[in-house]
């Protein structure tokens, strides 16, 4: 199954343990509109080459479409509008003004040098700023997008429609309209969410985490986890991984790929005689107190679910659990914390800079981490007691959460 299958399913699962809208459904099972695009771009070496890129608009039922641009060379148009199905859920269960967008464009940006990054982004914009805006759809980071694309993508916005706010992208720099926290706010709303459910979940004061992807969202959670004192004893990037079962030291860990482009041999170096290399799906199934995908879509499927060693998964990626891997893992009696819940902390941030943009304002990171720590612990107390009450797992809860007040 692909991943909008996957979505697809999930939503007919949720909407099997409480009553759903019946028309509400079917306005979701397709997106309310999507374009594809062809970017041309002008190479280093004088050539032309086109790109092709995706915008799905999948639910403005709650505000201006809302989510991030993937950049990525296996970017396809169902995975695309899988995570826009997914940020329309998301923002609903964050409680979030917004709607659910998700755009892609299929390129390996590795292989792009500065210059012709930066004309890729700005051709996005000149494909799509007539559906683009701060009262109509509001794009962001994912995967391989960073604060300094969205600054050329913001910039190109501006420059085609005068429209100087600054509202229209999120995840800017900070000096050019970004919000305090937004780069830490995937990461730091993971931990937020597991701060609030820890105790439900049995769990100890001091945990053994795994980590799968060391991106934005991946590394600044294994950052965080570790100065709270948890021991990170496995991580990895897209080519493999490493372990240590007396933890990782990730500061290190990040300053060696940095250096060598990937962990490859930094188990040989000296001093670190208990750590080795693993491959990704070897990680995924090592014991562990939390198990925390980070990367990509599918990695916990029906062939690997019975043999994942961990307590409990938290979803900080999009989709890694597939829809038979759930329900091996909730027989196992594995709770998974569902992605829409679980990542939400980069869209609320995002929601966050928008509306910073369009009053004029600049809050301290203190007040945003606040407003964010608050909205998450109220969030996942409701979808925990949400699924108590329905006898069902975290998604489908969240789901209905969601649900609801997509109806309303
Ligand atoms: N790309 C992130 C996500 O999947 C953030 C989206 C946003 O900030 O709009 O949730």
């Amino acid at each position: 199954m692909n991943a909008f299958e996957n979505a697809q399913e999930q939503l007919k699962r949720a909407a099997a343990v409480a009553p759903i809208d019946p028309t509400l459904l079917n306005s979701l099972t397709v997106p309310e509109r999507e374009v594809t695009v062809s970017i041309p771009v002008v190479m280093d070496d004088g050539s032309t080459r086109f790109f092709e890129g995706y915008r799905v608009q999948y639910s403005s039922a709650r505000g201006p479409y809302k989510g991030g641009i993937r950049y990525h060379p296996q970017a396809d148009i169902n995975e695309v509008r899988a995570l826009a199905l997914w940020m329309t859920l998301k923002c609903a269960v964050a409680g979030m003004p917004m709607g659910g967008g998700k755009g892609g464009v299929v390129v390996d940006p590795k292989k792009l040098s500065r210059g012709e990054l930066e004309r890729l982004s700005r051709g996005f914009v000149g494909r799509l700023h007539l559906i683009l805006g701060p009262e109509i759809d509001v794009p962001a980071p994912d995967m391989n997008t960073t604060p300094e694309i969205m600054a050329w993508m913001n910039d190109e916005y501006a420059k085609i429609t005068g429209d100087k706010r600054g509202a229209t992208f999120t995840g800017k720099p900070l000096d050019k309209g970004g919000s305090e926290g937004r780069s830490l706010a995937t990461g730091m709303g993971g931990f937020f969410v597991f701060e609030a459910l820890k105790n439900k979940l049995g769990l100890p004061a001091q945990m053994s985490i795994i980590i799968q992807g060391m991106g934005n969202v991946g590394g600044n959670a294994a950052k965080i986890l570790q100065s709270e004192g948890h021991r990170i004893v496995a991580i990895s990037d897209s080519q493999g991984g490493i372990m240590d079962e007396s933890g990782l030291d990730i500061p290190a860990v990040e300053a060696y790929k940095k250096a060598h482009g990937s962990l490859k041999g930094f188990s040989a170096e000296a001093g670190r005689p208990s750590a080795r290399e693993i491959s990704n799906a070897e990680l995924l199934e090592l014991s562990c107190d939390v198990l925390v995908p980070s990367a990509l879509e599918n990695q916990i499927t029906k062939e690997n679910a019975p043999r994942i060693k961990a307590k409990v998964v938290l979803e900080l990626a999009n989709g890694p659990t597939t829809p038979e891997a759930d329900d091996i893992l909730f027989a196992r009696g594995i709770p998974v914390i569902p992605d829409i819940l679980a990542n939400a902390g980069g869209v609320i941030v995002s929601t966050f800079e928008w509306e910073q943009n369009l009053k004029g304002e600049h809050w301290a990171e203190s007040a945003v981490f606040t407003k964010l720590r608050n909205i998450l612990s109220k969030e996942a107390g409701g979808v925990w007691q949400r699924a108590q009450a329905l006898k069902t797992d975290l998604r489908r809860a969240a789901f209905v959460v969601a649900l609801e007040r997509l109806v309303k």
